[in-house]
This record gives structure tokens, C-alpha cells and sequence, in this order.
């Protein structure tokens, strides 16, 4: 890392200082001097016809407000005096400098926009809290930050980094030009104005105008304007830095200690900032774009703050609010799908599986036993004078008959057999992996468990019977699914010929193959 002194050097050597103009020099020189009159600085300044123009031009603006009008630069000079004079040549010198070659993420209009700025709120500042003519802290601020630009000439890409990093933060820049360059900009913009041959009174409050604090020195007229100097710097970068709340306290705070001053004077100043800032900017003939005013930047940078807190907040509550919300849907959507799924493969009257359902599980069970080479056997059972039945007792208990047999039969099968409602008073079940023998065993269990069992309905036991049709296929070969239940139908109607209450099988070719109880 360079020491500062090398820094200096660098910036020398790169030619990144900028020329001071002649008669800038040349008065700077002779206002130095005791024996310098009146006489010699307007001869000095009268050489130079553009600048006496704009000088006086000046003068006779708003920004003064004289009450008569001053017509001559010899006449300018005995009313605003020698150093008022040099600091307006010299804030004319470096407002029209030539444009130098500066990295390209230093934005040069913008500097000297936000430089005349400051120099306004100088001048605002000081009129609030000295006698001092404010002339000299106006071109201070004007130039407080010329380091900035030497910075940007010298060390172009470097410096661009470091202003994106800063991101508008005055004191993160000073940080980062220390770090990563070696010198920050107020040391840089001190050494150049002691190279120009400023006075003290230009040059010291440019070293220390971010640090007031820091200048050590007795002179108290200097010390005011190294502190009002300071304060326009915070008043400059409400205005521009983007980041307006940020030096908004700081500014009220400082200036209420630095110099008493009250809130109302505060008020006033900010107030009054941009427009004259505009104003000025015409008088010395600066293409600026203007800001709007202090209360209106810090009235909009309140409302953004709130609502960038408010929407967190509330963006916050919605997404757990939704959340919360879209797991009791998802859940209550499970829920449904389930419930839909279950009643849509039940029957509604037994809440056994319905007839759909016993067709979708006889083809699986169909493919699964070809797969396997296993077994399938198919029971159909219909309950016996089951018209006669409901004529006697009403179709109410024929309905009580149908529930209760249902959850009867469904106790008597394996948790892996399939009992559905076929139609009517007839029940289909499908016994995976189950051979013609154990099929028929099944079916009389059941036949039995239903001729035995008590249908107890409104105080009255009622008995019923049911017969029985099974049918096999063997998981070997072809064989449809209509033909197996066609099979078991025909085994069931050779039951109820036989007297029903009773189950036979179907045989292929021996005819029926009947198993009486
Ligand atoms: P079979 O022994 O020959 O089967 O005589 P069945 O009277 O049972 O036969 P049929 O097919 O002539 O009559 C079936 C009866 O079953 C007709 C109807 O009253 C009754 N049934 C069908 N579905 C229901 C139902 O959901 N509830 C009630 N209560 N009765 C039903
Ligand atoms: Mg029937
Ligand atoms: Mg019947």
C-alpha cells in the first residue's frame, strides 16, 4: 500500500490535478500580498472579460441582493471585498474547468451538481450562524470533494469500484479510498488546494471537512467554517445521496450542537435548499437537474421506509396465513378425495363394494392369477325368496336383511377376499389364490353362518337363507372375465333348482357339479 504522499504523487504524475485558470493563479498570488490594492485585483479580473461578466452578473443577482446596482468589478470588490472576489473567480475558475478524463462510473455533471449544492447550504448555514462572509465557505464546499474527481482521474476503474461499493455512503467511501487506494479524498483534495496556493482559509476546512472535530487548531473564525462546511456536506447528501434519513438526523443533531441552532432556523435552511440551489445554478451557469425539496425527499423516503416495513410485515403474516390455509385445504382435499374415493366403490345401502367396483378388482384379480398361475374362484350367492320376504315384512327389514348379511359375510371371509354388492339381493365374492374345493368350503360357511343367524330388527328375529353358485378359474389359459361370472350364475341357478339354501359349483364338462349341503 502507497504511503499518502505517493498517492499525491501518482495523481501529479498522471497529470490528474486539474490547471487552475490564469487569473485564478495570478489573484490567488497577489491577494497574498500586503501591498495588493483594490485596483490590481479589478485590473487582474477586468482582463478576463467573460469572467467579469459572469462575476458580475452574480453580484448583481438574487444571490446577493444589493440594493443597488454594482456596475463594475472595481465596484464588486470594494463592496464584497478581496476574498469574497478571489473565492467567486475561483469558484468560476473550476465550474468551467475543462472536462477531464475521469473513470466512467464517476458521474461529472452530477458532482458538480451536488458540489454547488453543498456550496449553497454553506452560505444558507453560515448566514444563520455568523457574521462571516459566507463567500469563502461557499467555495470551500464547492471544492471540499475535488479530491474525489483527482481520485477518479487518477485511478479511474479502481475509484469506479469503490464508489459502487460505497453505495452513497460518505463515510464507506473515505474507508475504501484509505484501504484500497491509500489516501482518501479530503488529504487529496488539501494537497492540491495548498499546490493551487489557497489560503488557510480555502485550503484547511477542505482536509477536515469530514472531520470537524479532528481540526486542532485556534482559529476560531476557521473553526466555524470547517463546521459549516461539514454541516453543508450532510445537507448536500440528504439532497443526493439517495439515502436521505441517513444524514437527516445527523445534519439536525450537528447543527444543533455545533451552533445552537434552533428547529425553526433548521427548518428554514431545508427548506429553502433546493430552490436556491436552482437559482445558483443559473448564476453560475451550471446545467443541473435539480431535486426536489427537503421535506418533500424526506416525506418520500418516510413513506417508502414504513411501507417497505409494512409490507414485510404483512407479506410475512399472508405467506404463513396462506400456508397455514393451504395445509388445512391440502388436508381437507385428502380428506375429500379419500371419502369421495371410498363412497364411489361402496354400495350405499350395505357399504360393502358396489358392483363397479367388484368389476375392476375380478379383472386385476384375473390378470394377477394368470401371472401367478394361481386359482381364482368366484362365489355368487342370492338370497332365497327374497320378493316373498319383502312382501311379508316390508321392504324396510328386506333393507335391514341386506345390511346385516352384508357385514355378516364380510366377517365369515379372509381380510384378503372381496365381497361386493352385485345387484339386488345378490353378493359376489372374488377368493384370490383359492381352489374349487376350499371355494365350496368357503361358500357353505357362509351359507351356514346366514341360515343360522338371527336378523333381529325392531324386536323381531327374522331368519333368511341364500343360495350359492361357484365358479373357478384355474390361472392357467384364457378365460373372460363374463364367462366366470356367467359360470358362477349358472351354478347359482342350479342351486336354487335344487331346492336352494344350498351351493353348487360349476363343472365344465361333466355338467353341473352340484355340493348339497
Ligand atoms: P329366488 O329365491 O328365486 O331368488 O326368489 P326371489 O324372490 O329372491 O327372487 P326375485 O328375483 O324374484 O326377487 C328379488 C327380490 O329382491 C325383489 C326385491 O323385492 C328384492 N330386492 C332387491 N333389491 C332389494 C333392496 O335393495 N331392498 C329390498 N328390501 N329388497 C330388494
Ligand atoms: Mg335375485
Ligand atoms: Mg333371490
Amino acid at each position: 500500500m502507497p504511503t499518502k504522499e505517493e498517492v499525491f504523487q501518482r495523481v501529479i504524475e498522471t497529470g490528474s490535478l486539474p490547471t487552475l485558470s490564469t487569473v485564478a493563479s495570478k489573484l490567488i498570488n497577489i491577494t497574498g500580498k500586503e501591498e495588493t490594492t483594490i485596483y490590481d485585483i479589478s485590473k487582474l479580473i477586468s482582463q478576463d472579460v467573460s469572467l467579469s461578466t459572469k462575476i458580475l452578473k452574480v453580484v448583481n443577482s438574487s444571490f446577493y441582493n444589493f440594493p443597488n446596482e454594482v456596475r463594475t468589478i472595481q465596484q464588486a470588490v470594494a463592496i464584497l471585498g478581496t476574498n469574497a472576489v478571489r473565492s467567486l473567480v475561483l469558484s468560476f475558475s473550476f465550474l468551467n474547468m475543462e472536462r477531464p478524463q475521469h473513470g466512467a462510473g464517476f458521474n461529472y455533471g452530477r458532482f458538480w451538481e451536488e458540489s454547488l449544492a453543498a456550496a449553497v447550504a454553506s452560505k444558507l448555514i453560515m448566514a444563520k450562524v455568523s457574521d462571516q462572509d459566507p463567500e469563502e465557505a461557499f467555495t470551500v464546499s464547492l471544492l471540499q470533494n475535488l479530491g474525489k474527481l483527482i481520485l477518479a482521474c487518477a485511478y479511474r476503474e479502481t475509484y469506479d469500484q469503490l464508489l459502487e461499493e460505497a453505495a452513497g455512503s460518505e463515510k464507506r467511501l473515505l474507508e475504501l479510498e484509505d484501504e484500497r487506494i491509500g489516501a482518501n479524498h479530503a488529504y487529496v483534495g488539501g494537497e492540491a488546494a495548498k499546490r493551487w496556493n489557497f489560503p488557510d482559509s480555502l485550503s484547511i476546512p477542505i482536509v477536515y471537512h469530514h472531520d470537524p472535530d479532528s481540526y486542532s487548531g485556534d482559529d476560531a473564525d476557521l473553526k466555524t467554517e470547517i463546521r459549516v462546511v461539514h454541516l453543508a456536506a450532510l445537507l448536500a447528501n440528504i439532497m443526493y445521496s439517495g439515502n436521505p434519513i441517513d444524514y437527516h438526523v445527523p445534519f439536525r443533531g450537528r447543527a444543533q450542537k455545533m451552533f445552537k441552532l434552533d428547529t425553526a432556523s433548521i427548518d428554514e435552511i431545508l427548506d429553502q435548499a433546493n430552490g436556491d440551489v436552482a437559482n445558483a445554478a443559473i448564476y453560475f451557469g451550471l446545467n443541473i437537474e435539480g431535486t426536489a425539496s427537503i421535506p418533500e425527499i424526506l416525506q418520500q423516503a418516510n413513506i417508502e421506509l414504513s411501507l417497505l416495513n409494512m409490507s414485510y410485515e404483512q407479506i410475512n403474516r399472508e405467506l404463513v396465513q396462506s400456508k397455514m390455509q393451504l395445509e388445512k385445504i391440502t388436508a381437507e382435499l385428502e380428506e375429500k378425495n379419500t371419502y369421495l374415493q371410498e363412497i364411489a366403490n361402496l354400495d350405499g345401502l350395505t357399504q360393502i363394494y358396489n358392483h363397479r367396483y367388484f368389476q375392476e378388482s375380478l379383472d386385476k384379480e384375473i390378470s394377477r392369477s394368470i401371472r401367478q398361475e394361481n386359482e381364482l374362484s368366484l362365489i355368487l350367492t342370492d338370497i332365497d325368496n327374497f320378493k316373498k320376504f319383502n312382501d311379508f315384512y316390508g321392504h324396510q327389514a328386506g333393507d335391514y336383511v341386506l345390511k346385516e348379511l352384508a357385514s355378516l359375510c364380510t366377517g365369515v371371509v379372509r381380510e384378503y377376499d372381496l365381497m361386493a354388492r352385485y345387484g339386488g339381493e345378490e353378493f359376489v365374492f372374488i377368493l384370490p389364490e383359492t381352489n374349487q374345493a376350499d371355494a365350496l368350503i368357503v361358500a357353505e360357511k357362509i351359507r351356514a353362518a346366514v341360515e343360522r343367524h338371527p336378523f333381529s330388527y325392531e324386536g323381531d328375529d327374522y331368519r333368511v337363507t341364500s343360495s350359492f353358485g361357484v365358479a373357478v378359474f384355474s390361472g392357467v389359459g384364457k378365460m373372460k372375465k363374463t364367462e366366470l361370472i356367467e359360470n358362477a350364475d349358472k351354478a347359482l341357478y342350479t342351486a336354487k333348482k335344487k331346492g336352494r339354501n344350498r351351493v353348487e359349483a360349476y363343472a365344465e364338462k361333466s355338467g353341473w357339479f352340484g355340493k348339497s349341503k
